[in-house]
């Protein structure tokens, strides 16, 4: 694709999504209009040019924001639970009648491949009617009493508006993991995205708000681009937020994590990752290497459930490496628009150069450059943000190996025994996502049990990467707590209640307590 064709697609795709060059970049019962005061511009990492301004959110139209979701919320809990999970079926229907043009714009300005562009729509999709069936599921539980004609239950209740904070990796599927779960649930959601995911922000906003329209509902998902130091930390001030949906980087959830704690709110935080993956000598070869490389090089290294390290059998080391690194030296890095391309742009110059001096780091730390993953130059996009996928032979005692650089480095370790593997697959401080790759019904239990994987997600001959929205998703360690998406994790967007009622024609006491007055 030349510069003059990349330009047109750019265009295309900014019409077809309804995108202007300047737009508004906070929504709450409608769009509100740019003024002149500050904005972003979003540039696509794919040609390094700019794609359109958007305007980002005061504080004044932050409290408006806060204030129009606490309305809606009253107008929400009118509608049943059904009737809620029919409206975001709807939704999940606009999406995916829109789900071409908004995962082109998700090329555009995060740069992921075609089919990791829809793949990020149809997740949302996924969640929407996962979502919808949910509506109708929101059990609670009965239990015996101890009392003679007492009932004791547990319901659920939905607990006001909650904010979502989200990375730019992942521009909106993560937000309607959280948002689109917690509607059902009877709640109202503020989301401050990452700049970087601005107009994806915008996009999905049209849509949505347009479906909640043509079904008489209320406007119950609210947008405030702003500044992570202003709208992020103002949402974490707020005890108007009865949760703080948070995912982004280790260094920042620490900070937003004592804000809210500070007072006493809730959170779900989603950090970051360094995830590793264990291949037997008892692995299908050809899986493994599917799965290693899937997991490393996917979205550029730019997953939080990426494969950053990967621990080999001493007995198949060799061959394993010597198959990995052909695949590293071939793999197609360009243009993510174009058919065959695996590995698209990385976010920004920064990750570039955090990718850039990660690799000098591990080399002075005493790792083996496999395949160095220089910057390079793509032909017709020559200021896109272009590296080649790097292989390091590593030792676990390398500190680098320890942090998450967001970009697409693996390194490489040799195990002779599994607890010797698996103590290096622990050994980091993370704990988001993990693998092994054997055919061993032994390994694969131990890797499963309490003497196993230290991660909240653990895979067995599959990616780290690559998640269904169907299980709940999250970390142990500094990764974070909280779980979102599938399963039970709705119950984070409620408050429980214990409830006992008597219906007999005396009120006696729980443990036999006697209080005769
Ligand atoms: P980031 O921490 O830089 O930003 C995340 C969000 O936090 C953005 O919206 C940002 O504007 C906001 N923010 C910044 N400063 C803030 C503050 N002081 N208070 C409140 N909010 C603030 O992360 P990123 O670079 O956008 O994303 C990459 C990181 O996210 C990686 O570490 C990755 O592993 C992690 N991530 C984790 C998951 C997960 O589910 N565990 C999923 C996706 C990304």
């Amino acid at each position: 694709m030349s510069v003059e064709d990349f330009s047109s697609f750019r265009e295309q795709t900014l019409q077809k999504n309804g995108i202007k060059h300047l737009e508004s970049g906070i929504f709450y019962g409608k769009f509100v209009e740019p003024s002149g005061k500050e904005k972003y511009t979003s540039v696509s990492p794919v040609d390094g040019h700019s794609n359109a301004d958007f305007s980002l959110a005061d504080r004044n139209e932050y409290d408006n924001a806060v204030r129009y979701l606490d309305s809606a919320f009253e107008k929400w809990n009118e509608i049943t639970p059904p009737k809620r999970g029919d409206i975001i079926r709807a939704i999940g229907d606009s999406l995916k009648r829109n789900k071409t043009n908004l995962g082109a714009l998700v090329s555009l300005e995060a740069g992921k491949t075609i089919a990791e562009g829809e793949g990020e729509i149809q997740e949302m999709i996924d969640i929407a009617y996962f979502a919808s069936g949910l509506s109708r599921q929101l059990y609670g539980l009965t239990m015996t009493s101890e009392r003679k004609d007492h009932r004791l239950m547990e319901i659920w209740n939905p607990i006001g508006t909650i904010g979502v904070i989200s990375a730019f990796n992942f521009p909106s599927a993560v937000w309607s993991w959280n948002a689109f779960i917690a509607a059902v649930c009877g709640d109202t959601v503020l989301w401050k995205p990452s700049t970087k995911g601005g107009l994806v922000s915008i996009g999905v906003m049209k849509i949505i708000s347009e479906t909640l329209r043509e079904m008489d509902a209320p406007q119950i998902f609210a947008l405030v681009n702003g500044k992570g130091s202003e709208v992020g930390d103002w949402m974490a001030e707020d005890s108007r937020l009865k949760l703080i949906s948070f995912t982004g980087s280790t260094a920042t959830g620490k900070c937003v994590n004592q804000k809210v704690s500070e007072r006493l709110g809730r959170t779900i935080l989603e950090l970051g990752g360094n995830n590793c993956a264990i291949v037997s000598r008892h692995a299908n070869m050809e899986i493994a290497l599917k799965g290693v490389a899937f997991g490393a090089l996917a979205t550029t290294g730019q997953r939080c459930t990426s494969t950053r390290r990967v621990v080999v059998d001493q007995a198949i080391y060799d061959e394993f490496l010597k198959r990995l690194k052909d695949i590293y030296e071939n793999v197609p890095v360009g243009n993510p628009r174009q058919e065959g391309i695996l590995v698209g742009p990385l976010i920004d110059a920064n990750a570039v150069r955090k990718h850039t001096e990660a690799l000098k780091t591990a080399k002075e730390q005493g790792g083996k450059i496999i395949v160095p993953g220089e910057p390079i130059k793509v032909k017709g996009l020559e200021n896109g943000f272009y590296v080649r996928p790097a292989l390091v032979e590593a030792k676990p005692d390398m500190e680098i190996t320890r942090i998450e650089t967001f970009a697409p480095i693996l390194y490489v370790f040799k195990y002779s025994t599994l607890e010797e593997a698996i103590n290096i697959h622990n050994s980091v401080p993370q704990g988001l996502s993990s693998s092994i790759f054997t055919e061993n019904l032994r390994e694969e239990e131990q890797f499963l049990s309490y003497a196993g994987s230290d991660c909240g997600i653990v895979n067995v001959n599959t990616s780290t990467a690559g998640a269904e929205i169907g299980g709940a998703f999250g970390g142990e360690k500094d990764t974070g707590s909280g779980r979102e998406s599938g399963s039970d994790a709705w119950k984070l967007y409620m408050r429980r209640q214990t409830v006992t009622v008597n219906y007999g024609k005396d009120i006696p006491l729980s443990q036999g307590v006697r209080f005769d007055i």
